[in-house]
């Protein structure tokens, strides 16, 4: 099992920084999770097309987690068989705003249609709405539903996935809670969205003091990932942007309350269980 941070900045512009997006690759499946800003770029950076995906997963419908999807549905689309599935489960109201992003691609669905002789079909989106405690499989893989505390974001999930004996969480966004601690435990690898609150603080700005509400901080992550028993802990999503050289400041961060492998980094971070 293999896992890229495809996109670790924020809501927040970064030239530097895709927004949230991870894949996890299988033996017997590509998952992709969230579809964040400039989401196909690195996914292609990372040797995947659109139409090579088993199936995308949302974990929250912030707009950071999903910019992206529309341009994951069209290029999947035009790159792609007849037929071809593109399967995407989230949280409730996924597929609302699946629908809404097909109704805005009506002008260019209609373009392509016209123009393409070969090209009669639109775009097979299959939406499959998911709630904590729902198995699924998905190729070779099974994948559990597990709730987040990401209020007043509701509601929010995180996914289990387990593959030939290797297993990653990913958490999205959210304060620690007993369901993600559940969800976690035993797993070989979680991923969590993490945030500075000390430099988070330092900046006077009511909004940017929001988000100290529903995100974890380096130091919560870990002592997650060490409740959990988990063995590799990848953080992403950095708020702020964690910049050139301050990397061993935010892994001593995590290292303080967890013992096991930390992976954080550049997007297209990788770390093969
Ligand atoms: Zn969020
Ligand atoms: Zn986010």
């Amino acid at each position: 099992m293999k896992i890229t941070l495809l996109g670790t900045g924020s809501p927040l512009p970064d030239p530097r920084r895709a927004g949230p997006a991870t894949l996890v690759r299988t033996d017997g499946a590509i998952l992709l999770a969230d579809c964040g800003r400039g989401v196909l770029m690195r996914l292609t950076a990372a040797g995947v097309l659109p139409g090579m995906l088993s199936a995308v997963l949302i974990t929250h419908l912030h707009s950071d987690h999903i910019t992206d999807l529309n341009d994951v549905i069209t290029t999947h689309w035009i790159m792609s068989p007849e037929g071809t599935q593109l399967r995407v489960f989230g949280p409730p109201r996924t597929q609302e705003v699946v629908n809404a992003i097909l109704a805005s691609l009506a002008p260019d669905l209609q373009y392509r249609l016209d123009h393409h002789a070969d090209l009669s079909w639109t775009p097979n989106v299959v939406v499959t709405e998911v709630a904590p405690g729902d198995v699924f499989t998905v190729g070779s893989a099974t994948v559990t539903v597990g709730a987040t505390d990401h209020r007043p974001v509701e509601p929010t999930v995180a996914f289990r996935i387990d593959d030939a004996g290797k297993s990653v969480v990913l958490g999205g966004d959210g304060v620690p809670c007993a369901s993600l601690d559940q969800l976690c435990l035993g797993a070989d690898a979680y991923v969590q969205t993490v945030i500075r609150d000390d430099l988070v603080r330092l900046i006077p700005n009511a909004r940017i003091q929001d988000i100290l509400d529903y995100h974890s901080s380096v130091e919560q992550a870990a002592e997650t990932a060490t409740r959990a028993g988990i063995r590799t802990l990848v953080l992403t999503h950095y708020v702020p942007s964690m910049q050139p050289g301050q990397e061993d400041d935010w892994r001593s961060r995590a290292a303080a309350h967890f013992a096991g492998d930390i992976v954080l980094g550049d997007d297209l971070t990788a770390v093969e269980l």
